[in-house]
C-alpha cells in the first residue's frame, strides 16, 4: 500500500548507506518488520538527530513508495534507553534481543505481542523497572530474563515448546528429557534422541513462560544451559532459525 503512514517502531539495526543516509531495520506493532531509508540522516544538522540508532523506540511517519524500502519522513523519540546505552552488559543483551527478533520474525506481519515484549525487555534493560528505578538495568541483564525473553518471543512467533506433558506420547509423569524434534519435554519411554532436562530446568521454562518478564525466575547455571538448549533446538527444528548464544 503506497503512501504515508504513521507507526511506532523499535530500531533493530541501523546501517550507514551512501554518503549521508541510513538504512533501518525496524520492528513495528502493526506491520511487523519494516525496512526504511533515512535520507541525509548522517549530516551534522539532520532533523533526525541521533534518534535512528538501535534500541530507540520511535513514533514515525514513513512513506511507502514503489520500492522495497519506505522513506523516513519524521521520527520522534518515545524511549531513548539512555541507561541501557551506558551499560556494556545491557547493550549486549539488547543487541541479542534485536537479533533474535530479526531472525525469528522476518515477515512483514503484525505481531503486537512480539512488539510489546521487545519494548518491555528494552525498558527492563534500561532499568526503568528496577526497584530503585535508578540502575542501568543490571538486574535484568542476567540469563534469567534473557532466556525468558527468548521463550516468550518463541511463543509470540508460534513456536513455544510443549512443557506440560510428553511431546511424543502425552504422558504427564516421568518427564526426563527435551527433544527439539518432538518440540518439547519427553518422558522416559520416549527419550530417544533427547537430551537430559533437569526438573529445575523444566521448572524454569514453565515459570519463565507463566510470569511477567520483570519477574523472570532464577536458576543454576546448569539449568540455564539446559533451558537455553531446549529453546534453541525447538527453534532450529521448527522455525529453522539459529539464535546467537544467550550470553
Ligand atoms: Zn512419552
Amino acid at each position: 500500500m503506497p503512501g504515508a503512514f504513521k507507526t511506532e517502531a523499535v530500531v533493530l539495526r541501523s546501517i550507514r548507506y551512501g554518503e549521508a543516509d541510513r538504512i533501518l531495520h525496524l520492528y513495528s506493532p502493526s506491520r511487523g518488520r519494516l525496512g526504511a531509508i533515512a535520507k541525509g540522516s548522517r549530516r551534522p544538522r539532520s532533523r533526525f538527530g541521533g534518534r535512528l540508532e538501535p534500541f530507540f523506540r520511535l513514533d514515525m511517519v514513513l512513506h511507502q513508495g514503489r520500492g522495497e524500502l519506505a522513506t523516513v519522513t519524521s521520527a520522534h523519540t518515545i524511549a531513548a534507553h539512555a541507561n541501557l546505552r551506558a551499560s556494556g552488559a545491557a547493550l549486549g543483551a539488547a543487541a541479542r534481543a534485536c537479533d533474535a527478533v530479526l531472525r525469528l520474525l522476518d515477515a512483514e506481519q503484525a505481531n503486537p505481542a512480539a512488539y510489546n515484549l521487545l519494548c518491555r525487555y528494552l525498558a527492563l534493560l534500561d532499568g526503568q523497572e528496577s526497584p530503585a528505578g535508578d540502575g542501568a538495568g543490571d538486574g535484568a541483564t542476567g540469563l534469567g530474563p534473557a532466556l525468558a525473553f527468548r521463550l516468550k518471543l518463541a511463543l509470540a512467533a508460534g513456536f513455544a515448546p510443549e512443557l506440560g506433558s510428553c511431546a511424543r506420547c502425552g504422558e504427564a509423569d516421568g518427564i526426563r528429557g527435551f527433544s527439539g524434534a518432538a518440540g518439547g519435554v519427553v518422558c522416559g519411554a520416549c527419550e530417544r534422541g533427547s537430551f537430559e532436562l533437569s526438573p529445575e530446568a523444566h521448572r524454569f521454562l514453565v515459570e519463565a513462560l507463566g510470569r511477567p518478564l520483570a519477574d523472570a525466575p532464577g536458576a543454576s547455571e546448569l539449568a540455564f544451559r539446559q533451558a537455553e538448549r531446549a529453546i534453541s533446538e525447538t527453534l532450529e527444528h521448527h522455525a529453522h532459525v539459529r539464535l546467537r548464544a544467550a550470553a
